[in-house]
C-alpha cells in the first residue's frame, strides 16, 4: 500500500490509533505494527509514534522540525486525557517509554528509555498508587540509569558499580533482594554519579526527560554500532528511526504481573501451538537479563486462566491478520494483559517451508505469497549435511583448531591426507579422506573427487578448490591462514602447536568455516535424498518438510521466467543436474577434459615444433573429445548445451615450473639429462606470464594455436551428427570465451563455420549448431552492440567480468585483504560471491540491451558463480536474461529464486 499523505502538511506525530502496518517507512516497523495492533482493537497502551521524517529533518539540520514540539505536545495531551493522569504528575504520575523503531529492526543497536515521568516527588506518588515503595524507587532508579546512560552520555558501567556495591553491602546477589530503602539511598548515589559526570542534574522536569529522551534515540541512529550494522546489513543510512512514546504498563507489580513473549507457532518446527516463555512479576528486561528461569507459555493458563485465554485469541487474531507467524511481547499488569509489540517472527529454514506451505493450506496466502516467505538461503541450508551441533560444540575428543573461509558448505569427516595420491588411493580401499593442501590446482583433481572434503590454508571463495568443491557439491574450507600445512612432511601445525599427522580424523564444517581435530557427527540431508529421486513426497518415509520443498519448488518453477542451467564438465554432473531440475548445460569447461591421462597428448600438442606434430596430438584428441561430448548428449537429449572452447592458460597444463627446474637440475648433476623434460622445462618458461588471468588464454589460444579450436569445433560437430544418427536431439551451441572484441570472434567463428558446414557434408546431417561467446570483458561489454553480431548468444561470465571490472584477482583479494573491506563495511558481501549491481551489474544490464539492439532474438545467459546466488538471481531476473548456470547442486537454489524473482520485486523488504 503506498504511503498517501497529504503533501502540503507535513504531519510528524501519529496517534496509535492513526498509523498501520503498512507505513513502516514513515513509522517504523514497531510503530506501525502497534498501530495495527490499537486498530484491531487489541490491548495496546496507548502511546503516538514520531515519524521517521522528523528524524531525518533533524539529523539533516541538527534542529528538530519547528512544528514537532506542538504537535508532541497535542498529542501527549490527548494521551493524558485518555488516561486521566498528566506526564511526571506528582499524586498518579503517567509514565511513558520511550523506545526507537526503525523499518528494518536493528536489535539492540539503538536506545531506549523507560519509565519517564518519574521524579523526586512523583516517585511517592507513584509508591501510593502501586501500594508498594519498592517498586516506586526501583522504577525511578532505572530511570536514572537508562536516562543518565543513553541520553546523558554517562558510563554505565559507574551505575551498575554502584548497584553491586549495594548489593554487596547488603550481603545479597540479585536486585530483587534491595528494599525500598537500598533502592532509595541508590537514587541519591545514582543522581551523584549523573551530576558528576554529565556536569548537570538529573531533570525533574517530565516533560525535558521526554524531550530529550526523543533526541537521544534520533542521534542513535548515527551511533557507530547502529552505522556498522546498516553497512553490514545493507540498510540505506537515510531513513532514520521513529520514536515510540508509549504509556507505561508494569508487569512487576506483583504475582498478578508478568511479562512474556509468545510464537503463534513454533519457530523451530513450524508446527501450530502454544510457543513463549512466561516470567511472572517480572518486567521485559528481567526476562533477558535471566534473572529468574521463565515457565513455558502453557503453565499461564493456571496462573492466570483469563490473562491466557484473551492471549490465544489475540494471537489467533494476529496470525489471520498477518497471515504469517507473529512473534509478541506481552505483559500482565495486575490481571490486565497489555500488548507490546508485534512482528513478524523469524523461524529456522525448515520451518520456513513448512509454515508457508500450511498458510496456502489453511487459505490464508497463494502460491505467489508462499514463495515470498522462503528463500534460497534457507533452502541451501536445508540441502547441506550438517554437523551435530550440540556435538561440535564440545563433543568427547572434538577440539575446534581453526577457522577458514566458508567455501562450500557442508560437513566432512575423515583422514588428514596431503596429497591426491593418497587420497585417490585411501578412498579407494573405502577410507573416508580430507584432503589438506596449501591450495589446491588442477593437477588434484582426482584427490579432490575422492575426499570428502577439502581443507586449504591459503585462497578465498573463488580459489580453485573453493570453485571446484562447489561444482563438486563437495564440502571446502579454504584459507584457513592459522594453520600451517607442510605437504612434504604430510603434517599441518595448528595453533598452539598440535601436529595432525596423516591419518589423523579431521572434521571440517563448509557453512561455518570451522576446522575439527576428531570426528563430529554429521547428520544427512532428507532434501538431497528428495532431489536426487531416493525420497519422494508422499511416501511413507519422506518427512513434512520433504514434502514443503517438493511442493514449494512446484510453486517456483510455475512462477518463473528465467531457465535454469547447470555448469557441469561430463555426464554425470549433467545427469544429476537434470535430477535437479537442470534445462540445460550453460558451460561445459572443456579444459576439464584434458587432465588425467590426457595431459600428456595436452603436453605434445603444446610441445609440438613441427605442424605435423601438432596435428597428430590434435587427431590423437579429436575422438576423446567427441566422446566426452556424445555422452554431454546423450545426458542432456533434448536440453541445449552449452561448451565453451579451451580457456585457461597453457602451463595449467604443464608441470610446475619449479619442481620441473628442480627434477631437470638433478638429471644433470647425475649426468642424465632427460629430453622431453628439457623441453617441456624450454616451454614452461616460455609460456610463463607475470599476469597469466590477462595472458594467453581464452580466444587467444584459439587464434595462435592453429587447429585447437577447430579440433573442438570438429568434435562437438561430429559427435552431435552421431547423436542426430541415432535419432536423438543433441542441441550444441559452442561458446568462445575471453573475446573482447568481434573481430577474434568473427575470425574464429568463420572457421568454425567450416568445419561444422565440412562436417554436415560429410555425414548429410543438418546440425543448427548456435555459436555465441562469452562476455566477461569490460571491453566486450562495452561493445557488445557490436559483437552480437558475431554472436547468436551472450552468456555473462561474471566471475572474469567482476575480476576485470574491479582489477581484484580473483585467485587472491579475498583471502588477501577482503576481510578488512568486509569489516569496514566497504561490500557486505564479496562481489564475487554476489554480484556487485552498480558497477558490474549495470554493465551486464547495459550489454545485455545492446546486444538485443543489434539482434533481437539474441539468447542471454550467466554461467559465472553469481548464476546460483539468490541476490544476483533476482537481479539477472530484473536484467531480462534468459537463464542462469550454475553448479548442480546449486539448481534447486536458483529455480527457487528465479520463481521468488518474479512475484517479487527488487528491494522488497522480504530482509
Ligand atoms: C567466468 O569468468 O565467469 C566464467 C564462468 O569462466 P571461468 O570461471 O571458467 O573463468
Ligand atoms: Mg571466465
Amino acid at each position: 500500500m503506498s504511503e498517501n499523505r497529504d503533501p502540503h502538511v507535513t504531519k510528524f506525530v501519529y496517534d496509535f490509533t492513526e498509523g498501520n502496518k503498512d507505513l513502516k517507512d514513515l513509522l517504523g516497523g514497531k510503530g506501525a505494527n502497534l498501530a495495527e495492533m490499537t486498530n484491531l482493537g487489541l490491548p495496546v497502551p496507548p502511546g503516538f509514534t514520531i515519524t521517521t521524517e522528523a528524524c531525518r529533518t533533524y539529523l539533516d539540520s541538527g534542529e528538530e522540525p519547528a512544528a514537532l514540539r506542538d504537535e508532541v505536545s497535542a498529542h501527549l495531551d490527548a494521551l493524558e486525557t485518555t488516561m486521566g493522569k498528566k506526564l511526571g504528575q506528582a499524586d498518579d504520575p503517567l509514565l511513558v517509554s520511550v523506545r526507537s523503531g526503525a523499518k528494518f529492526s536493528m536489535p539492540g543497536m539503538m536506545d531506549t528509555v523507560l519509565n519517564i515521568g518519574l521524579s523526586d516527588k512523583s516517585v511517592q506518588g507513584l509508591a501510593r498508587q502501586a501500594g508498594d515503595e519498592r517498586f516506586a524507587w526501583d522504577s525511578y532508579r532505572r530511570l536514572i540509569q537508562m536516562f543518565g546512560k543513553t541520553v546523558l552520555g554517562v558510563d554505565g558501567e559507574l551505575f551498575e558499580d554502584a548497584l553491586e556495591a549495594a548489593k554487596a553491602a547488603k550481603k545479597v546477589t540479585v536486585d530483587t533482594e534491595l528494599e525500598a530503602a537500598d533502592l532509595e539511598k541508590l537514587v541519591t548515589k545514582f543522581k551523584k554519579i549523573v551530576r558528576t559526570e554529565a556536569g548537570r542534574d538529573f531533570p525533574q522536569d517530565p516533560r525535558e526527560q521526554m524531550d530529550l529522551a526523543v533526541k537521544a534515540v534520533f542521534d542513535s541512529w548515527n551511533g557507530d554500532r547502529a552505522k556498522l550494522y546498516r553497512r553490514q546489513e545493507r540498510i540505506p543510512h537515510d531513513l532514520g528511526t521513529a520514536v515510540n512514546v508509549c504509556s507505561m504498563v508494569f508487569g512487576n507489580l506483583g504475582p498478578d504481573s508478568g511479562t512474556g513473549v509468545a510464537f503463534t507457532r513454533d519457530p523451530a518446527s513450524g508446527q501450530q501451538g502454544v510457543y513463549g516463555d512466561y516470567l511472572q512479576n517480572a518486567q521485559g528486561e528481567d526476562v533477558v537479563a535471566g534473572i529468574r528461569n521463565t515457565v513455558p507459555l502453557a503453565e499461564l493458563e493456571s496462573i492466570d486462566k483469563k490473562s491466557y485465554d484473551q492471549l490465544m485469541q489475540i494471537m489467533e487474531t494476529l496470525e489471520n491478520h498477518y497471515k504469517d507467524l507473529c512473534d509478541i511481547e506481552f505483559t500482565i499488569e495486575r490481571g490486565q494483559l497489555w500488548m507490546l509489540q508485534t512482528r513478524v517472527g523469524k523461524r529456522t529454514a525448515g520451518a520456513a517451508f513448512r509454515i508457508a506451505t500450511q498458510l496456502v493450506d489453511q487459505g490464508l496466502i497463494d502460491e505467489a505469497e508462499a514463495l515470498t516467505r522462503v528463500n534460497g538461503a534457507q533452502l541451501a541450508q536445508l540441502m547441506f549435511p550438517r554437523f551435530d551441533d550440540e556435538y561440535a560444540r564440545g563433543g568427547e575428543g572434538v577440539e575446534q583448531v581453526g577457522r577458514g573461509i566458508a567455501a562450500s558448505p557442508g560437513a566432512a569427516v575423515g583422514k588428514a591426507v596431503f596429497d591426491s595420491y593418497t587420497a585417490v588411493k585411501w578412498s579407494r580401499s573405502g577410507e573416508k579422506v580430507i584432503l589438506i593442501r596449501r591450495e589446491t590446482n588442477p593437477d588434484d583433481l582426482d584427490g579432490m573427487i575422492a575426499a570428502e572434503g577439502i581443507l586449504t590454508s591459503r585462497g578465498g571463495k573463488t580459489s580453485h578448490a573453493a570453485v571446484v568443491a562447489r561444482g563438486m557439491g563437495k564440502t571446502c574450507v579454504c584459507g584457513a591462514e592459522e594453520l600451517e600445512v607442510d605437504t612434504k612432511r604430510r603434517r599441518m601445525t595448528v595453533p598452539g602447536g598440535h601436529v595432525v599427522e596423516e591419518g589423523d580424523v579431521v572434521s571440517i564444517d563448509g557453512s561455518s568455516g570451522k576446522v575439527y581435530l576428531g570426528e563430529v557427527p554429521v547428520v544427512p540431508s532428507p532434501v538431497v535424498e528428495y532431489f536426487e529421486g531416493r525420497m519422494h513426497p508422499g511416501a511413507d518415509d519422506a518427512d513434512e518438510l520433504v514434502e514443503a520443498v517438493h511442493r514449494m519448488m512446484a510453486f517456483a518453477d510455475r512462477k518463473r521466467r528465467l531457465r535454469v542451467r547447470a555448469n557441469a564438465d561430463n555426464a554425470e554432473d549433467a545427469l544429476r543436474a537434470r535430477r535437479f531440475g537442470a534445462q540445460g548445460i550453460g558451460l561445459c569447461r572443456t579444459e576439464h577434459m584434458f587432465l588425467g591421462d590426457r595431459r600428456e597428448l595436452v603436453e605434445r600438442l603444446i610441445l609440438a615444433d613441427t605442424e605435423v606434430e601438432r596435428e597428430e596430438s590434435l587427431k590423437a584428441l579429436l575422438p576423446l573429445q567427441k566422446r566426452d561430448f556424445v555422452e554431454l548428449f546423450e545426458a542432456m537429449d533434448g536440453l541445449p548445451v552449452t561448451i565453451r572452447l579451451l580457456d585457461p592458460p597453457l602451463h595449467e597444463f604443464l608441470p610446475d615450473i619449479t619442481e620441473l627446474s628442480v627434477r631437470v637440475a638433478l638429471a644433470e648433476s647425475r649426468q642424465e639429462p632427460h629430453e622431453n623434460e628439457l623441453r617441456l622445462l624450454q616451454a614452461v618458461h616460455r609460456l610463463h606470464e607475470q599476469n597469466p588471468m590477462l595472458g594467453l588464454r581464452g580466444v587467444r589460444l584459439g587464434l595462435v594455436i592453429p587447429g585447437l579450436f577447430t579440433m573442438q569445433v570438429r568434435a562437438i560437430a561430429e559427435a552431435a551428427a552421431e547423436r542426430r544418427a541415432a535419432k536423438c536431439d543433441p542441441r550444441a551451441e559452442i561458446m568462445i570465451p575471453l573475446v573482447g572484441t568481434v573481430q577474434e570472434l568473427e575470425i574464429v567463428r568463420e572457421e568454425a563455420d567450416r568445419v561444422i558446414a565440412e562436417v554436415e557434408r560429410t555425414t548429410g546431417t543438418r546440425l543448427k549448431l548456435a555459436i555465441g561467446t562469452m562476455i566477461e570483458l569490460p571491453r566486450a561489454a562495452l561493445t557488445a552492440g557490436q559483437i552480437a553480431e558475431a554472436a547468436e548468444f551472450f552468456s555473462f561470465g561474471t566471475n572474469d567480468l567482476t575480476q576485470t571490472v574491479w582489477g581484484f584477482s580473483r585467485d587472491d583479494v579475498e583471502a588477501s585483504f577482503f576481510t578488512a573491506y568486509l569489516e569496514k563495511g566497504i561490500f557486505g558481501v564479496s562481489p564475487f560471491e554476489t554480484i556487485d549491481k552498480d558497477g558490474v551489474g549495470s554493465l551486464v544490464a547495459a550489454a545485455a540491451k545492446a546486444g538485443r539492439a543489434t539482434r533481437p532474438d539474441l539468447k542471454l545467459g550467466v554461467c559465472g558463480e553469481h548464476g546460483g546466488d539468490p541476490e544476483s538471481v533476482h537481479f539477472f531476473h530484473e536484467a531480462g536474461l534468459d537463464y542462469v548456470s550454475c553448479s548442480p547442486f546449486r539448481i534447486p537454489v536458483a529455480r527457487l529464486e528465479a520463481g521468488r524473482a518474479a512475484v517479487t520485486s527488487l528491494g522488497s523488504d522480504h530482509r
